[in-house]
């Protein structure tokens, strides 16, 4: 394995100011310990706070190109850094190098979109009723932007949200995840270089970051100084952060579980289809919040397909996620490989044949946990397909209509991303239309995982309702003014009301 040591040097990080107790970094590579932090508390919060609230006055003045040379740095510091990060990435939250290093690329990706919306961050005009008026909207800065993540997009969820925060006119504090501190210490490290290279007008305190556990989440939650809080991670978590998020009405972005389906019908493609779900289903080793999970396949073509997804999977190649050739790496931790053995338990109760599954032991890592990924022939979509288990399992059903598989698609809580494998136009646009899929990501002929940055992201019902990243998505991190100005030399009132004083 690369050594932890000179990966964090090549990105420029000390990590003397982190060092303690409290927060301690873990590879599922091997199981053993990268480093031990100091857990930051939540009166550390509240002073981080008051530092990104007094960088926002400053910040929210500086024009919006100029902002936007701030993330085009950065863009070029994740340039020149993409191999080490993309390393980093992989040693901490275990995902194979090439998803690494494509999360680094998402990053990346980001910055430019948010450099070029620097220059626009469009308002609208609007025809006023009254003579002599003009109506437009104007989009402001909203203040301090908190972002709390997940471990398994452990730089480019921030990315996402900062990029555009930060054209936009916030500050922005970070809550990462517990489980990957050290990638979250490269992203700043790499941050401040860019601070450094833009000069004076970036103000000290624009962008923190708080290294601790939840409840340092929860204290950035309840602070009211937060203007918004966008938050990714299990839908229980969500739950937590929108009800304490209510109670002082604060805005959210919620970017929560998925539990992602395709449908394979009759006149599908079956060698695109058979790739697009082995990608989506077993990429990440299934920690996917666009992971597939549910696969409905029709009846005339579930012969053809599913002794074909066994034979692959039997051959898949599973072990050290930094070498070359592996397609599936550890799961992040214990845990997850109890909840993954609970839930195959839970499928075959509930009349579910199980193919694969079990642990793959390696050699000197007994507190890693790699897994063969599990193909689950079920009866129905019985009760444990409607949980969200982040692990590679992938239940298949088998379909006779299509009205019947879009109902199956829709009938879970999370409402995150889906998919259609097929070539007949009226099934397309069927699943595609307000009848279709009910998942913010509906797509045709490519799997449910891997989304572009273009896009807004993100899903319905307990998904949270968020959306991030690309097309409109910056206006969440923005207040909106409506502004009338009356250009004429009478004062007419709306509606026509007569005010006679
Ligand atoms: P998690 O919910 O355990 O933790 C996510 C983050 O929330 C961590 O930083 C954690 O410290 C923080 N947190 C937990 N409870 C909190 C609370 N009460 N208040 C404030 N902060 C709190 O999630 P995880 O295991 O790291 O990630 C996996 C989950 O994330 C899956 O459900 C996956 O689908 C989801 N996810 C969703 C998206 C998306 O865009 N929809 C993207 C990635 C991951």
């Amino acid at each position: 394995m690369h050594n932890i040591a000179d990966v964090l040097n090549k990105l420029g990080v000390d990590l003397t100011p982190y060092k303690g107790d409290g927060i301690i970094s873990h590879t599922p590579i091997t199981g053993t310990v990268l480093a031990n932090l100091r857990a930051e508390q939540p009166a550390q919060v509240a002073e981080k706070v008051a530092r990104a609230q007094s960088a926002f006055a400053q910040w929210r003045n500086v024009p919006a190109p100029r902002r936007g040379e701030l993330v085009r740095l950065f863009g070029e510091e994740l340039r020149a850094n993409k191999d080490a990060l993309g390393q980093l990435v992989t040693m901490e939250s275990g995902k194979i190098l090439q998803e690494g290093l494509g999360e680094v690329q998402e990053m990346i990706d980001i910055c430019d979109f948010a450099v070029g919306l620097s220059r626009q961050l469009y308002g609208l005009t609007i025809a006023s009723e009254r003579p002599g008026h003009r109506m437009m909207e104007s989009w402001h800065p909203l203040g301090v932007v908190g972002v709390i993540s997940a471990f398994n997009f452990p730089v480019a969820v921030w990315a996402w949200n900062a990029a555009l925060a930060f054209v936009c006119g916030n500050s922005v504090m970070w809550k990462p995840s517990e489980k990957t501190p050290l990638t979250a210490i490269a992203v700043h490290a790499l941050f401040v270089k860019a601070l450094t290279r833009f000069g004076s007008d970036a103000p000290e305190g624009l962008a923190q970051l708080v290294i601790g556990d939840s409840a340092c989440g929860a204290a950035m939650v309840d602070d009211a100084r937060v203007a918004l809080i966008s938050a990714t991670g299990s839908t229980k978590m969500g739950r937590a952060v929108a009800s304490r998020c209510a109670q002082r009405l604060a805005r959210t972005i919620l970017e929560l579980g998925g539990n992602n389906a395709m449908i394979v019908a009759p006149s599908a493609d079956l060698e695109m289809a058979v790739r697009a779900i082995v990608f989506s289903a077993v990429g990440t080793a299934g920690q996917r919040c666009t992971s597939l999970r549910r696969l409905f396949v029709h009846d005339s073509v579930y012969d053809a397909l599913v002794p074909r997804l066994k034979k692959i999977y039997g051959t898949l190649a599973i072990g050290n996620p930094l070498e070359k050739n592996t397609l599936v790496g550890p799961l992040i931790d214990a845990q997850a490989f109890a909840a993954m053995q609970q839930s195959l338990t839970s499928a075959r109760d509930e009349g579910g044949k199980v193919f694969g599954g079990e642990r793959q032991q390696m050699t000197d890592c007994s507190d890693a946990y790699y897994v063969h990924p599990a193909l689950v022939e079920m009866p129905t979509q019985s009760q444990i397909m409607h949980h969200e288990t982040f692990a590679p399992i992938l239940y298949i059903v088998r379909y006779q209509t299509l009205e019947q598989a879009i109902n199956l698609n829709n009938a879970v809580p999370q409402g995150l991303s889906s998919s259609i494998f097929t070539t007949d136009l009226r099934e397309a646009e069927t699943f595609l239309s307000a009848s279709g899929s009910d998942c913010g990501i509906a797509n045709v002929n490519i799997g449910p995982s891997g989304a572009e940055i273009g896009g807004a992201f993100g899903g319905e019902k307990e998904t949270g309702g968020g959306r991030e990243s690309g097309s409109d998505a910056w206006k969440g991190y923005m207040r909106r003014a409506t502004n009338t100005i009356n250009y004429s030399a009478s004062l007419p009132l709306a509606q026509g009301i007569s005010f006679t004083i």
